[in-house]
């Protein structure tokens, strides 16, 4: 496995791989890795010859206010384990390498139909940063394949959009969600937690079962189910974000008639927002 810092050593891998036949894999992430994101090199693995993954905070998905400054960079730690999950190669910029010398953005990539939604409402900007910054990687590595995971949803959704509105000839396949053992989903940011938040956290997935299973028994009236499980959440001391029954497939707020269903949660414990989701098929509907 090798890492390179600048695009023309990456460039120059890439077009080596290409002249033998190989196909490329991408997994786009922040670093600070952990099973979940290599669980995205294992779904890439049976559909390329060549995984590159590529490890980058991106400074202009976080707002002002957010955690860019603080967000945990391990890059030494992070190459141990990409190397034992069989990386070939680590795509690791700097923002000067990444954005050229610029990081306030002249060309950006907005996926206008879904960025404002969920996370969207209470990132601004922040799907912005994400087509952007995933638009150039795919340009930089050109990969047949690329992988995102399902914990991100809204993410997942609208770089599907994104790679079938500008016409990127790349595959995305999702991975589902890794999990701690008592439910929370795996993320760099649950260091973040205090012991006791530690302990709370898995609260967020056990709602998110809790009103699926009321769904799957029929209730259908999900603007109440909403309001109850942000009531039980801010009753266990999250501050809820959003707690939101959506259509899977547009995002936006689920009808008694949606049959693909996205139950779907971002909130706080002290300073730190986790998100969380589950999908089910409401057959009956
Ligand atoms: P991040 O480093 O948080 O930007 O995440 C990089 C990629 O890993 C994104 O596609 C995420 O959706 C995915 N990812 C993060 N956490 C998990 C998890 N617990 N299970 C599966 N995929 C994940």
């Amino acid at each position: 496995m090798i890492t390179v810092h600048d695009k023309a050593a990456l460039r120059s891998w890439i077009s080596l791989c290409r002249q033998q036949g190989q196909r490329i894999g991408l997994a786009p992430t922040m670093g600070n890795l952990h099973a979940g994101h290599l669980r995205l090199l294992e779904k890439l693995r049976p559909h390329c010859d060549r995984i590159v993954c590529s490890i980058f905070v991106n400074p202009t998905q976080f707002a002002a206010h957010e955690d860019f400054g603080s967000y945990p960079r391990t890059l030494e730690a992070d190459q141990i384990k990409l190397e034992q999950a069989g990386c070939d190669l680590v795509f690791a910029p700097s923002a000067n390498v990444m954005y050229n010398g610029h990081t306030d953005q002249l060309t950006r990539v907005v996926v206008r139909n879904m960025e404002n939604l969920l996370c969207g409402a209470s990132r601004p900007g922040h799907f912005q940063g994400v087509a952007t910054v995933v638009s150039k990687l795919f340009n930089l590595v050109q990969p047949d394949v690329a992988c995102f995971g399902e914990k991100d949803f809204q993410q997942l959704s609208l770089l599907r959009q994104m790679t079938l509105d500008l016409d990127f000839p790349i595959t995305i396949v999702s991975c589902p969600t890794e999990r701690e053992a008592d439910g929370l989903a795996m993320s760099s940011r649950n260091q973040y937690l205090s012991p006791e938040e530690r302990q709370r956290a898995p609260m967020l997935y056990r709602t998110l079962q809790q009103m699926r299973d009321a769904i799957l028994q029929g209730n259908r009236d999900y603007r109440m189910l909403e309001t109850a499980a942000t009531g039980l959440l801010d009753k266990s001391g999250f501050v809820t974000d959003y707690f939101s029954i959506a259509d899977a497939n547009t995002l936006q707020p689920a009808e008694s008639t949606t049959s693909d269903l996205l139950v779907a949660v971002a909130a706080r414990l002290g300073s730190t927002r986790l998100i969380d989701n589950l999908t089910l098929c409401n057959k009956k509907a």
